[in-house]
C-alpha cells in the first residue's frame, strides 16, 4: 500500500530528511516493545518526560518474533496517535516474507508513520546463528529499503557499525554493502552502540572516502552499572573499555555512583562526537529516560518546550 502524503496529526518538525539535508542535528531516544503491564507504565512514563524536549524523533525496536513484533507495531502507533512525537519504526527482514513486510509498512502509512529504520535482523533465539533467508524474504536490509522507498514518501535509515558488522569479513566488504544501502536510498544510518570515539570517526572516513555523504548518526549507550557489561556483550561486539569496566565495577552494589560515572562517561563522549561534527546522538534509553535525559541535559543543546523540571532525575 503507497503512503499518500496527508497532513499528521501534530506538528512534529520538519522531516528528518531536510532536516539532516539541511545540516541539522538529529537528537533522539531509543525504545524497545514491553513485555508486562509494569513495563509498559515505565516505557510510558519516560515517553512522557522526553516529550516536552521535542526531540527529532523517538524509535521503538522491532522484536525478534511473534508477540514481540506485534507490540512494536502497537507502541510505534500509539506513539503516532497520542504524543506529539516523530516516532521511527525499526523494522527487520529476518522471518518475514516480502508481502508480510509490505503488509506492516502498509500499517503504518496508515498510521499516519513515515519513518522506518530498514535492517536485515538477526537469528531469532541465537544472534550468532546461521543466517538464513526467508524463502520468499529478503537477505540484505539494502533490499529492504528499497521495497519501503518504492511503497511511498518514507525517510529510511539504515544501521552502521563503528567496529564493523560481526559478519563482515573485511572492512572493504562492509563499507561497500553499507554504501549500497544508501544508494538504495537510505536518507540516514544509526550506528550500533560504540564506546571508543574513534571507532566511529575511522568509520565516518571510510564511508566519506567512497563519496558517500550519508549522515551518520552514533548512538550513545549509557553504562551505569558492572552487571551490564555481560549484557552488551550479548547484544553486540562492542568493546568494552577496560578502563570504564574498572570503575563501574569499583562502584558495583552503589547505584547512585555506577549512574554518575556512566553519565560522565556518555557525556565525554557525547561532546566529542558533536566537537568532531557528528550529525546528532541517538540515545538507548532501556525504557528509562534519567540517564539520557542528564547526559543531553549535560550538553546543553536541549530545545524543552515544557517545563524545565521534567530533566529533574526522579
Ligand atoms: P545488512 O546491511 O544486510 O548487513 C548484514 C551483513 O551482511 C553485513 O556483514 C553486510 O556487510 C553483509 N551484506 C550486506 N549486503 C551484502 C551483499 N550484497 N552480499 C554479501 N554480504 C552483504 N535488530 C533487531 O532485531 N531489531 C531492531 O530493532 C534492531 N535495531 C537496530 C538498530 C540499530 C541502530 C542497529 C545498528 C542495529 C539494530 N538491530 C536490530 C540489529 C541488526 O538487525 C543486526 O545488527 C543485523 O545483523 C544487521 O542488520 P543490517 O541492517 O546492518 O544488515
Amino acid at each position: 500500500m503507497a503512503a499518500e502524503t496527508t497532513d499528521r496529526p501534530h506538528d512534529r518538525g520538519p522531516g528528518l530528511r531536510a532536516l539532516l539535508a539541511g545540516g541539522g542535528r538529529s537528537y533522539s531516544f531509543e525504545f524497545f516493545p514491553p513485555k508486562t503491564e509494569a513495563g509498559e507504565r515505565t516505557l510510558w512514563n519516560a515517553i512522557r518526560r522526553i516529550e516536552p524536549l521535542a526531540p527529532s524523533f523517538v524509535s521503538v525496536t522491532y522484536g525478534a518474533g511473534g508477540s514481540s513484533r506485534d507490540r512494536t507495531i502497537e507502541v510505534t502507533k500509539r506513539i503516532a496517535a497520542e504524543t506529539t512525537l516523530r516516532p521511527v519504526a525499526h523494522l527487520t527482514a529476518v522471518g518475514h516474507s516480502v508481502a508480510e513486510l509490505r503488509h506492516i509498512v502498509g500499517q503504518y502509512a496508515d498510521a499516519g508513520i513515515r519513518d522506518v529504520l530498514a535492517l536485515r535482523g538477526d537469528p531469532p533465539g541465537d544472534p550468532r546463528a546461521e543466517w538464513v533467508r526467508h524463502p520468499e524474504g529478503f537477505a540484505q536490509a539494502s533490499e529492504l529499503v528499497t521495497l519501503i522507498r518504492e511503497l511511498g514518501d518514507f525517510t529510511v535509515g539504515v544501521a552502521a557499525f563503528p567496529e564493523r558488522h560481526p559478519r563482515s569479513p573485511d572492512w572493504d566488504s562492509d563499507v561497500r554493502h553499507f554504501v549500497a544501502k544508501c544508494r538504495a536510498g537510505a536518507d540516514y544510518a544509526i550506528t550500533q552502540m560504540f564506546f571508543d570515539v574513534d571507532d566511529y570517526l575511522r568509520l565516518r572516513d571510510r564511508i566519506a572516502a567512497t563519496g558517500c555523504t550519508t549522515p551518520i548518526i552514533p548512538e550513545i549507550m549509557p553504562a551505569t552499572d558492572a552487571r551490564q557489561i555481560k549484557r552488551f556483550a550479548e547484544l553486540s561486539d562492542a568493546r568494552f573499555p577496560a578502563e570504564l569496566a574498572e570503575r563501574l565495577e569499583a562502584a558495583r552494589g552503589d547505584a547512585e555512583a555506577g549512574h554518575r560515572i556512566g553519565v560522565e562517561y556518555a557525556t565525554a563522549m557525547a561532546e566529542r562526537l558533536l566537537a568532531e561534527g557528528a550529525p546528532g546522538l541517538h540515545y538507548i534509553t532501556l525504557n528509562r529516560s534519567t540517564a539520557t535525559l542528564e547526559i543531553h541535559q549535560n550538553l546543553g543543546v536541549s530545545a524543552p518546550r515544557g517545563n524545565a523540571q521534567v530533566l529533574a532525575p526522579r
